[in-house]
This record gives C-alpha cells, structure tokens and sequence, in this order.
C-alpha cells in the first residue's frame, strides 16, 4: 500500500481512520502505520474526531480524566454513563488500561477480563502457532546463575525455545495455554515475577555494567536500572515503556533510544525522554541534566503518570510529546516547575502504584478460580491442542513447518557439547 494509494483513498471520500483500514488494508496488520494514516488525513484537511470510538465522544485523556474523578471501577459503568452501546475491541482494551493504571486490582478479575486483548487475558504474548511465550521480569537484565539456572530448567522439562530478547531477559517460546500456570509455578517459586511482556505496561530497564565492573563507568548504572525496574514495574500505560541506564557517555546501553534514558555524569545523571525503536526510530531528547538520584526519580515519577493521564490510546512517548502543545519545554514546565499545578497529584498516583503492586502471575497461581481459564479445551481442561506441533531447528523446538521459510545458507553451526 503506498502513500498515493491512500491519499486517492482519502480524496474518494473515505475520512476517517476506520474507513481507510477497510478500504486499502492499510494499518490492518502491525498497526505500526496507523498514526501515518491520521497524520495524511490532517494534511488531507480533514478534521479528525477526538472520539476514541463509536462508543465514546470522549477522548481517552478525557476518559482518564472520568475515571479518576468519578471513580469508576467498571467499563459498563463507564459506558452506561458515558458513551453507548456494548464497546468494540478499541474502547474495551482502552478503558481496562485507564481502570489497570488506575489501580483497579488484578486485571482479569470480573468483567476486567473481558476487555482485555489477547495477550493480557492469558497473561502471556500468544504466537503465530497458537502457543504462549512466558518472560520472566529480570531486573536490569542482572541475574544470579541459580535463576538463570531455573529458566534453563524451566525450557528443559516444558521443552521451551529460549531466546535472550533485546531487553536484556529471556523469553520461552512454544508454552500451551493449559502449560501457562505450571510454568509460572516453577519460575515463581524460584523468585520470579511476570514481566509484563504482554501488557501495555513498562517493559524493562536495560543497563550496562557500569562503575561496579567498567573502567569508564562513573556511576552504578545497574543499581540504578534494579531500582528503577522494581519502583515502575507493573505500571500499565498507552502504550509499552522501554527505559535504559548507562554508565558513562559511550552509552553502552542504548539509553538514547528509550521512552526514558538515563545516562551517568561525573556529577550524577542526565535524563532524556522520548525516544524509541520501531517503526519510526527516534532519539530521545535531553531532559535535564546532572540531576541527583532522588530528583531524577521524582522527574521519571512524573514524566511517566503525566504520560499515562495524557496521551492518546497506544500513542508512544515520542509522539505524545511531538503532538504536545509546546512539547518538550511545556513538559519541562509542568514536571520541574510545577506550570500546571499537577505535580503533588502525579507523586502521590506514583506512590498509590508503588504501595498496590502485585505480582499478577502469583496472584493467578495461588487462586484456583483464576486458573480456570487456562485451558485449550473447556470442557477437557487438561487436553492439550492437538494442532500445535514442533519442528527441531538448530538444537530448539520450533513451530513445525507451514508458511515458515527457515534460513539455510549451509554456513558452520555453533556445536552443542553432549
Ligand atoms: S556505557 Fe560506559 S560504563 Fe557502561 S559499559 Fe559502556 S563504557 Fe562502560
């Protein structure tokens, strides 16, 4: 789908988001190229709706904003009150993220499930095979050898595909819904938490080694990303948050490509923000600089609730800021000096989520209803899926051969010791 073929679309009557998707595709896999298709209906001239959805007239800042004052704790509150109708797989997603970040409790809990995505209703990123892949929180991608040891346990008797992912953890492929808690059982036991791999939430906090093992390091960056991990994780956002902490300016640790980065200075840390990967890479900008630690959590504490309060359904940081009036300046007014009157309120929302963490994988083990739902078939719970099998590939289970197209360039193997 090109850029002209979307614009002839525009110019043919079809002005809205929805009705592009249906009429080109476009935006209809990946989703990455939808915030491309509201940006070419701005230039379009056409006046986008603020609505999150049929649903709703509201926006999902002004739903945030509903929730919180009025204290709704349901979507059919939310929807008997505020909008209409029974909601669609735009709003249900949306409203369960506003009501998670708001503290409602265990997400699958009533009604919550039903307005999950996928993912987040099996607490794990279900695969192109229909299997689950289970990431374990390893925080600032530190590990000891016994919990490394664990997860090599764990893949082996589950008969799992590991893969170290870019996050600095490691990720089990090839998991059976109904294999999903006895797994977590395992890794629970062992000291592991649910990394939210599957959530709209924060993701990980990346570090390299930094002063403890590097000549050049000139602060702890990896005590730094622990702290960071444990005070922010399980935080439910837009959108997933990515962070990382380097030690020195070489910046091992590609902090600069993150929703939030902290980089080490001789006198303590500089803070950038809204950076990314994906589909637009971008570099974050320089926040603040030299900051102590203290100051620098507060600036994140805020940086992040004014985020979750504000930006629109899966918009990134990045573009939450790009499309803020007076960007990155306006941002600095409100966190440092308080332009908007707002920054109590944003620490003591930062505390509320501290105070309630749980972790949700051992919520869910430990509650013999919650288990329920973890089964391929209803009525036969314990009966795995006969569709799913397994190809062997370079010493790991993979899912068999259908539309895979696996590299072979007969290139030297790394080989496995018996
Ligand atoms: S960023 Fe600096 S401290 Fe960290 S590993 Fe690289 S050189 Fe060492």
């Amino acid at each position: 789908m090109t850029k002209d073929q979307i614009i002839g679309a525009i110019h043919e009557g079809y002005t809205d988001v929805p009705a592009i998707k249906a009429c080109t595709r476009a935006g209809t896999s990946c989703g990455s190229c939808v915030p491309m298709l509201k940006q070419l209906l701005s230039v379009a001239g056409v006046q986008l709706s603020k609505a999150l959805c049929e649903h709703f007239d509201h926006s999902r800042q002004e739903l945030f904003e509903i929730v919180q004052v009025r204290g709704i704790r349901t979507f059919s509150q939310l929807v008997t009150e505020h909008g209409r109708g029974r909601g669609c797989d735009i709003c249900k997603p949306a409203v369960a993220s506003i009501l998670a970040s708001l503290g409602n409790g265990y997400v699958l809990d009533g009604e919550q499930a039903s307005l999950q995505d996928t993912n987040d209703h099996f607490l794990a990123n279900i695969q192109r095979d229909g299997t689950y892949s289970v990431v374990p929180r390893i925080p600032g991608g530190e590990i000891t050898p016994e919990k490394l040891i664990v997860i090599g346990e764990v893949a082996r008797d589950f008969n799992l595909y590991t893969k170290i992912t870019g996050g600095q953890r490691i990720d089990l492929f090839g998991a059976r819904v109904e294999q999903l808690p006895q797994i977590w059982r395992r890794l629970v036991d062992a000291g592991f938490e649910s990394g939210h791999a599957y959530g709209k939430a924060l993701r990980t906090i990346k570090s390299c080694v930094g002063s403890t093992w590097c000549r050049y390091g000139v602060q702890d960056s990896v005590g730094l990303a622990v702290a960071l991990e444990l005070r922010y994780r399980g935080l439910r956002a837009p959108h997933k948050i990515k962070s990382a902490v380097s030690g020195c300016a070489r910046e091992c640790a590609e902090a600069r490509s993150k929703d939030f980065g902290i980089i080490a200075t001789d006198n303590g840390w500089n803070l950038y923000v809204g950076g990314n990967g994906g589909f637009r890479p971008r570099h974050a900008d320089l926040f603040a600089s030299d900051l102590s630690t203290d100051d620098l959590v507060t600036y994140i504490d805020r940086f992040l609730m004014f985020y979750i309060r504000t930006a629109d359904r899966l918009q990134r940081t990045a573009a939450w800021i790009e499309a803020m009036d007076g960007g990155l300046d306006h941002l600095r007014a409100v966190i440092v000096d308080d332009s908007l009157g707002l920054c109590a309120e944003l620490d003591a929302a930062m505390a509320r989520h501290v105070d309630l963490y749980e972790d949700e994988w051992r919520a869910t083990i430990e509650d013999p209803e919650r288990l329920r739902r973890f089964a391929s078939f209803v009525n036969a719970p314990d009966t795995p899926d006969p569709s799913i099998s397994f190809d062997v590939e370079r010493g790991q289970p993979v899912p068999a051969l259908g539309e895979r197209r696996p590299v072979a360039l007969g290139l030297p193997t790394i080989g496995v010791r018996p």
